[in-house]
C-alpha cells in the first residue's frame, strides 16, 4: 500500500515515555546518541531572529515528514527543523522505491506523502512531544539547548500556494491552538502531570520555498512577494544547483569530480533561473523584505536533476534527483559565488553532501541553517547527528572557540579577521577551493556500493545486523525478541513504511526488509486496503496472518497459527516497547 499513517498522538506519547523508562531510547534511538549540549561551547545561531541551539537541522524530507521522525531529528541535534514541504497537491502517487542510497544518493520523492491536514497535525504533534520530553526534565539538556525553530516549507507555485487548503495550513502554523488543546486531551492519564506544558501557539513564522525544477524566476519573485506581504513570513529561497550554468556544472561535476556518468538534462538549464535573474529577484526581495521587518535568505541548493540511467527507479521515470558527496561541491561553489556578489548581505541556508567530517566547515562558514538528509539515511541513521556535534567540538576545541561566532573568527587559523562577516568570506574561499580538489567527493570513493553476503531473507531469521532499524526515516522496522532459532526478530510497522526502499540498500540479505519480514498493522481497515501483499493484524484480541493471499487466523489450526500467537504474545509482552503495544 506504502500508505503512510500517521499514529495516534497518546499512543506516541505513551512510547516515547515508556522507550526512555525501560530501553533508555526514544523511537529506537539510543539515549547515548542523543545530543544534548554541553554548557563549555554556546554552538547557538540566530536565524531570521530566532535563536536556535544549534545550526543543524534535517532538511524537509524524509526526516521531518512524520511526529516521530521529527522528534528523532531533534534529538539528533536538530534544532531548526526544516519540515517536509507541503503543497496543494497531496494525493502524490510516488514510484517505489523512491530513495537510491546505494552510491551517492538519488530520490524521485518530493513533498509531504500526507495530506495537508495530516501534515498540519503531525507538525505539532512533534512540537508537543518535544516541549513534553523537555519539561518531564527526563533529558539533561545544557542550558538553553532545547531553543528550536520550525521551519515550514512550501511549494510550488503560487497558485496552490494561494489556494484555501495551503492557506488554511499555514493559518494553523500561525495559530495552531484549536490543534494544541484537543492533542493535551489526547495525552495518555499517566502523562498528565505534562498536559499543561508551554507550547506557544504559533508553530513557525518562518518558510523556505521549494520551487520545481525549472520554475521560472517571475514566478519565484511573486511567490516570495506573497509570502512577505500577505502572511508575514520570513523567507528563504531554495536555488537550484543549475544556476552554476551548464559550463561550470560541466567542469565541476565531469573534469573536478569524474561523475562522468551523470547528465544533467539541457532542458534544465534552459528553464531554470540563470545566475544574474536570481541576483535581481533576490536584491528586490530583500528590499521587501527588510521593509516589511522581516527576513530574506537563500538556500544552497536543491537537488540536481539528472538522467535516471541507473537500474533501482522504474524506467518509467526519465530523470531523478542527485543529492549528497558530488552536490555538497557544487553547492559549495554557489555559496562562494553568492558571497562574492553580496558579500554578508544575506543569510545562507546550506543543505548537499553535509556529514560529519564536513559540518564544522559549514558551521565556520557561517551558514545557518547547516541542514542534512542524505547521511541521516546510511547506517547509524539518525545517530549521524551525534557525530556531527563530536567533531564539531573537537574541531571548537582545537581553536579554542567557545562561541560559533569564535569558531568562524579561528577556524581557519589564527591572525584572520575579526570582523565576523570578513571571516566568514575568507572561510568560504579557502573551504570551497579545498572541497573541490577534495578526493572524498570525486567519483572514485564514492560509487561503491554497500555489501551483500548472496543469502535471501526469510520471515524470521536474518543475520540480524540491526542496520535496517537505524537506516528507515520513519523508524518503521523494530526489533523483538521472539522464542526461535535468533534471538531478535525484525519486524516491519507497516503504517510508517512507505516502500522507500532505504533498508534494502543497506540490509546484507537479498530480498528487501519492508518486503520479506513480517509487516505487521494494527488496523483492520488499512490491513484489509493492503491485499494481498502478506501482512499480519495485530487486534486486541486476535491475531490474523494473510501469505499468499489467504487468511489465517491465530486462533484456528494452520501452519501459521504457531508463528501468528508468539508474535503476537511477543509484540504484546508487558516488557516489550514498541508501535503495537502502545496502541492499545
Ligand atoms: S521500512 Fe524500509 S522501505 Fe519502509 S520506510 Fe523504512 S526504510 Fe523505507
Ligand atoms: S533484515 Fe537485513 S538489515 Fe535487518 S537485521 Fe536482518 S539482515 Fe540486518
Amino acid at each position: 500500500m506504502a500508505q503512510l499513517a500517521p499514529y495516534p498522538f497518546g499512543a506516541l506519547a505513551r512510547r516515547m515515555f515508556r522507550e526512555l523508562d525501560r530501553r533508555e531510547a526514544i523511537f529506537d534511538l539510543p539515549a547515548r546518541k542523543f545530543v544534548l549540549g554541553d554548557a563549555r561551547r554556546d554552538v547557538s545561531v540566530r536565524f531570521h531572529g530566532h535563536v536556535a541551539a544549534t545550526p543543524f537541522g534535517p532538511a524537509a524530507g524524509p526526516n521531518t515528514q512524520l511526529a516521530q521522525n521529527i522528534v528523532l531529528s531533534w534529538l539528533a541535534g536538530g534544532r531548526i527543523v526544516e519540515l517536509k514541504t507541503v503543497q496543494v497537491k497531496d494525493d502524490l502517487v510516488i514510484p517505489r522505491p523512491c530513495i537510491d542510497m546505494q552510491t551517492v544518493g538519488y530520490n524521485v520523492e518530493w513533498s509531504q506523502e500526507l495530506t495537508l491536514e495530516q501534515s498540519l497535525e503531525e507538525y505539532v504533534k512533534a512540537a508537543l512531544l518535544i516541549r513534553m520530553l523537555v519539561a518531564s526534565g527526563r533529558l539533561p539538556f545544557a542550558p538553553g539547548f532545547d531553543r528550536t525553530v520550525f521551519d515550514m516549507s512550501v511549494g510550488y507555485d503560487l497558485a496552490g500556494i494561494r489556494s484555501e487548503r495551503v492557506q488554511a495550513f499555514l493559518a494553523g502554523m500561525a495559530d495552531a491552538t484549536p490543534l494544541i488543546n484537543r492533542l493535551r486531551r489526547e495525552i495518555p492519564s499517566e502523562l498528565s502531570h505534562l498536559r499543561d506544558v508551554d507550547l506557544p501557539a504559533r508553530i513557525s513564522n518562518t518558510l523556505t520555498l521549494s520551487t520545481f525544477h525549472g520554475c521560472p524566476p517571475d514566478e519565484i519573485e511573486r511567490i516570495v512577494d506573497f509570502l512577505l506581504r500577505e502572511r508575514q513570513l520570513s523567507c528563504v529561497v531554495k536555488l537550484n544547483p543549475t544556476l552554476l550554468g551548464r559550463d561550470a556544472m560541466r567542469t565541476l561535476l565531469h573534469d573536478r569530480l569524474g561523475y562522468t556518468d551523470l547528465r544533467v538534462p539541457d532542458a534544465a538549464f534552459d528553464k531554470d533561473t540563470k545566475w544574474e535573474q536570481a541576483v535581481d529577484f533576490v536584491g528586490r526581495l530583500g528590499d521587501t523584505a527588510a521593509s516589511l521587518g522581516l527576513g530574506l535568505g537563500v538556500k544552497f541548493t536543491n537537488t540536481l536533476i539528472v538522467e535516471n540511467h541507473r537500474s533501482v527507479f522504474p524506467a518509467s521515470e526519465p530523470v531523478m534527483y542527485l543529492s549528497g558527496t558530488p552536490l555538497h561541491v557544487l553547492a559549495m561553489n554557489l555559496v562562494h559565488r553568492f558571497r562574492s556578489t553580496f558579500g554578508d548581505r544575506y543569510p545562507i541556508s546550506f543543505s548537499a553532501g553535509i556529514e560529519r567530517a564536513n559540518f564544522p566547515d559549514a558551521v565556520a562558514l557561517g551558514l545557518v541553517p547547516v541542514t542534512m538528509c542524505s547521511d541521516l539515511l546510511k547506517p547509524g541513521g539518525y545517530s549521524r547527528g551525534f557525530g556531527c556535534f563530536e567533531e564539531l567540538a573537537r574541531r571548537m576545541d582545537a581553536v579554542g572557540a567557545a562561541t560559533v561566532d569564535d569558531f568562524i573568527r579561528r577556524a581557519y587559523g589564527a591572525g584572520g579577521p575579526t570582523d565576523i562577516s570578513a571571516a566568514k568570506l575568507r572561510n568560504t574561499e579557502q573551504y570551497v577551493e579545498r572541497a573541490t580538489a577534495d578526493p572524498r567527493y570525486g567519483a572514485e570513493r564514492n560509487l561503491r556500493v554497500p555489501r551483500k553476503i548472496g543469502k535471501r531473507l526469510e520471515l524470521f531469521d536474518c543475520v540480524s545486523c540491526d542496520k535496517c532499524v537505524a537506516v528507515c526515516p520513519n523508524d518503521a522496522n523494530f526489533a523483538i525478541a521472539l522464542p526461535r532459532s535468533q534471538p531478535r526478530q525484525f519486524i516491519n510497522f507497516a503504517d510508517f513504511c512507505n516502500d522507500c526502499g532505504n533498508c534494502d540498500v543497506f540490509c546484507p540479505e537479498d530480498g528487501g526488509p519492508y518486503l520479506l519480514k513480517p509487516r505487521v498493522f494494527v488496523n483492520r481497515a488499512r490491513w484489509a486496503a493492503d491485499a494481498p501483499r502478506d501482512a499480519i493484524l495485530i487486534e486486541a484480541d486476535a491475531v490474523t496472518g494473510r501469505f499468499g493471499g489467504v487468511e489465517y487466523r491465530g486462533d484456528q489450526q494452520s501452519p501459521y497459527a504457531e508463528i501468528l500467537n508468539q508474535l503476537r504474545d511477543a509484540l504484546l509482552a508487558p516488557s516489550e516497547v514498541n508501535y503495537v503495544s502502545a496502541s492499545f
